[in-house]
């Protein structure tokens, strides 16, 4: 299929693509990764598109603060090349080579990925298990947004229609800080069925300040409080026991099956986190 008709618009600054999306059915293209697959399907048919691709200042990959930030337009191959992301955020580090394939790591932006919030995408998750942030930019000035009140439902952000997403930022690791990463797809580089980024910070033999992040298992990523206690308690088992998900069936799986790769994925992550050094 083609898309709709719409119009295009190459912005030079920011203020522009701001004013430009207060017009009726206009939409930010950055990697067009997603963006062109749902015009092709006419899933969406915005009457202008607004590329941000020359915008300068976009793409930076940086640590200073305690925080990484990364700039909205970064591709995702950079990020998996940056060595501030390999140090600093390696939970992220870890996700990027289950993002689709390299030819659309090349072109797709973090992002896009995140004001996108595929439920199935593994940024997002990784977002809120870093409790992480976003910067936007609309009529009324620039704002930063929390992940856990970011993703609010289905391909629904907090981004107000006229915001622009300029910025992500996750806390730097630092020696305490421990990550896991797991995903079960088809074949790599598909979505996820079901997928679990995860935090926490070492504590003694355990672990404390426990966070786990599951994609394609709902709406939005969603945290599994009551695994994440338990497993702060250092019993992988009974973390297991305390998932207390409800995924819906989709394409890919039922529920069932969904909440049982969720318990797998739990025992390998609860091993990546328990691990010194990972
Ligand atoms: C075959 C295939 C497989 C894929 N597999 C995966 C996968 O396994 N995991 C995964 O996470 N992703 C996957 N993707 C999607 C890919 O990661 C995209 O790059 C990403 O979802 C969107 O980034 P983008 O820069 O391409 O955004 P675009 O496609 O340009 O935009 C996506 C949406 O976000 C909005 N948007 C983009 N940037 C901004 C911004 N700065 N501010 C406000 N709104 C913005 C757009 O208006 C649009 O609604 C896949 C894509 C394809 C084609």
């Amino acid at each position: 299929m083609k898309p709709a008709p719409f119009a295009y618009k190459k912005v030079r600054s920011l203020d522009e693509a701001v004013a430009l999306l207060g017009e009726k059915e206009a939409k930010v293209l950055a990697g067009g990764q997603s963006l062109i697959a749902t015009l092709n399907m006419r899933l969406s048919s915005p009457s202008l598109l607004i590329d941000i691709n020359g915008l300068d200042g976009l793409s930076g990959i940086s640590e200073k603060g305690g925080a990484v930030e990364v700039g909205a337009l970064a591709r995702h191959a950079q990020a998996e090349r940056s060595d501030v992301i390999a140090k600093h955020a390696p939970l992220i580090a870890r996700a990027m080579p289950h993002i689709g394939h390299p030819t659309i790591r090349n072109r797709g932006t973090l992002g896009g990925s995140i004001a996108f919030a595929d439920p199935a995408a593994e940024l997002p998750a990784c977002l809120l298990a870093l409790d992480g942030e976003v910067d936007a930019t609309g009529p009324k000035g620039k704002r930063t947004i929390k992940a856990q009140d970011f993703f609010r439902g289905l391909f629904e952000t907090a981004l107000a229609p006229q915001e622009v997403l300029t910025a992500i930022r996750v806390p730097a690791a630092d020696k305490g800080a421990r990550v896991g990463f797991a995903e079960l797809a088809r074949r790599h580089g598909d979505y996820a069925i079901v997928g679990l980024a995860a935090s926490a910070r070492a504590d003694g033999k355990g672990l404390s300040n426990v966070r786990l992040a599951y994609f394609g298992v709902g709406n939005t990523p969603v945290r599994a409080k009551k695994a994440e206690a338990a497993l702060a308690s250092g019993n992988i088992e009974a973390a297991v026991a305390a998932l207390d998900l409800d995924p819906n069936d989709d394409v890919q799986a039922t529920a069932r099956l969904k909440k049982h790769l969720a318990g797998v994925l739990l025992r390998r992550v609860a091993k990546q986190l328990l691990e010194a050094g990972s």
